[in-house]
């Protein structure tokens, strides 16, 4: 067994592994394989566990992380609709459950993977367990640890319960829809191509403030900061015939090579699109955005 002090060293050393790795990645998602490759001062020590879904090292006295599955090969954790994990023990794996209970006496920092797709995953960090049920046999963290302070969402008032959305909105959801958008777009700004993730955000096409402004790749757009900021402002619109419009009084201006090349120049441009079908920006949503646009 390790020391207490070491434990939380590669502890530690995993969050800022994970900050340059996934962060400085673009922060959409990082791969299984990037994850068993982590290594501290040398020694090889794999993040996840592939054939379960949580992770003990033998020379941890706590759990260092939990995963989550991928659509039906779900493991034993469970998320409602407030970004709450649950977590049930193992059935006859008492190693890994004292590991997990301990982890919640300690309050060690985990890390809780969720998936993305087959392999990819999107990590939460640093983690603490605010619950142990020891009758229902399962433990319960918030994925947003600032919720944690609110404790049971079945017990909230009506203002801890909106401001508890828009957190799920803002920082949970958010990662996940950028994650999707950026990738069915393959990384590139549908509007000009620019193949940068960090200089590229997940745009919405009807705004998340709106009932039906979901977070789901169909109301998204791979946009570049540039574009992103001029498609929210109504000075770009994308038809729903998938063409780029630039605002008429942008077109008579005369200025410097942004205007030019980065807005002019993409008038009448025909918007890039995921190559998965499904994934294509949804015809309605576009021409509600597109009657906003042309209306002003
Ligand atoms: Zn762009």
């Amino acid at each position: 067994m390790r020391s207490a002090e070491e434990e939380l060293a590669i502890r530690n050393d995993v969050f800022r592994w994970l900050d340059a790795a996934f962060i400085g990645g673009g922060g959409y998602e990082i791969s299984r394989a990037e994850l068993l490759n982590y290594s501290f001062r040398g020694e090889r020590i794999p993040l996840l566990d592939t054939g379960r879904g949580i992770r003990n090292p033998a020379t941890f006295r706590s759990t260092l992380s939990i995963m989550s599955g991928w659509k039906k090969n779900r493991y034993r954790d469970f998320e409602d609709e407030n970004g709450w994990i649950e977590y049930s023990y193992r059935d006859e794996e008492a190693g890994d459950n004292l590991k997990l209970i301990r982890a919640f006496e300690l309050r060690s920092p985990m890390v809780y993977f969720r998936a993305v797709r087959e392999g990819y995953y999107f990590p939460y960090y640093p983690i603490v367990i605010a619950e142990n049920d020891v009758v229902e046999r399962k433990v319960r963290f918030p994925l947003d640890q600032g919720l944690g302070f609110l404790g049971d969402p079945l017990q909230y008032s009506s203002d801890q319960r909106r401001y508890a959305e828009s957190v799920v909105r803002t920082r949970l959801h958010q990662p996940l829809f950028r994650a999707r958008v950026l990738r069915a777009y393959e990384n590139a700004c549908t509007v000009c191509d620019l193949k940068h993730p960090e200089l590229l955000d997940a745009a919405h096409i009807i705004g998340d403030t709106e009932s039906h402004g979901v977070p789901h790749v169909t109301n998204g757009l791979a946009m570049c900061k540039m574009h992103h900021a001029a498609y929210d402002r109504f000075l770009l619109g994308i038809t729903a015939d998938y063409e780029v419009r630039i605002d008429r009084r942008l077109l008579d201006e005369v200025d410097g090579p942004m205007l030019r090349h980065g807005l002019q120049d993409m008038h009448g441009r025909t918007i890039r699109a995921p190559s998965n079908r499904k994934a294509w920006p949804a015809r309605d949503l576009l021409a509600e955005r597109f009657a906003q646009f042309s209306g002003r």
